[in-house]
């Protein structure tokens, strides 16, 4: 039986005393899209950043069913896992090619033939990156930017990608396409775990998602059930 990609269990992380997220068990497997989302300050951005060994946690994270004894981010990255942060912070000053091939740095050894043939990859993915390969990144669009910090991760040719709220401040028409491409990556390899706050969106690309309410989930299950389930609607979804 093969073991789920990523696995948390009783994980927990705390600012100094306070505990923002309190015994977490959650799974992405191979080829999934898993969402989680909740109101502001639900605890999502901390789980993801604990996830990828930004912060300490306790509890248990493994990886292919092994446990990662203290994560941090050069083990998460090393086991192929890359975080889209929530802020993007991408190089401004630089065009969409120098960012991309920055975000390949930690393979710089492999030659620069292969960093190349990689963002040939991600073009194929976002066609309107190559359209702007010499522009620089601060002149790129919102949703333009999205995909640019989406791209960039995904030099690294990572297995499980982390995204933390890529629809935000993007026009609702911007959301779709940056998340239509998302749902695209499982055929790419790439699994997907998706935090939001838009949850009606990630719920229309997810496969399962997780409810996160001040630092527990509250609820779980198949995407498609939760974009029916009254309580989520009344909650989350609101009128539409
Ligand atoms: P949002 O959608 O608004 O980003 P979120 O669900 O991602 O919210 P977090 O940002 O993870 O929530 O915050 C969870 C809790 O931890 C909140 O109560 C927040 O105030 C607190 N918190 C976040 N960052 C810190 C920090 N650096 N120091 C202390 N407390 C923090």
């Amino acid at each position: 039986m093969s073991h789920p990609l990523l696995q948390l269990d009783g994980f927990c992380v705390a600012y100094r005393t306070v505990e923002a997220v309190h015994s977490v068990r959650l799974q992405v497997n191979e080829g999934e899209i898993v969402t989680v989302i909740g109101p502001n300050g639900a605890g999502k951005t901390t789980l993801l950043c604990a996830a990828m060994g930004l912060l300490p946690s306790t509890g248990q994270l493994l990886l292919d069913g092994e446990r990662v004894a203290r994560p941090s981010v050069e083990t998460m990255v090393s086991r192929g896992v890359a975080l889209v942060p929530e802020r993007r912070e991408l190089f401004g000053e630089m065009s969409v090619e120098d960012n991309l091939l920055l975000g390949g740095f930690y393979q710089w050894r492999k030659g620069k033939r292969d960093q190349r043939a990689r963002m040939d990859e991600i073009f194929a993915i976002f066609p309107r990156l190559q359209e702007r390969r010499a522009q620089m990144a601060s002149t790129l669009s919102g949703g333009e930017r999205q995909m640019l910090a989406i791209g960039r991760a995904l030099m690294a040719r990572p297995r499980l990608l982390m995204l933390d709220e890529p629809s935000l401040g993007l026009a609702p028409l911007v959301v779709r396409e940056v998340l239509r491409v998302v749902s695209q990556l499982r055929s790419h390899g790439v699994s997907v775990l998706l935090v939001e706050q838009n949850a009606r969106a990630a719920l229309q690309v997810a496969d399962r998602a997780y409810v996160l309410e001040m630092g527990a989930v509250a609820l779980e299950g198949k995407a498609r059930d939760l974009l029916h389930d009254q309580r989520i609607i009344d909650t989350y979804l609101g009128i539409g």
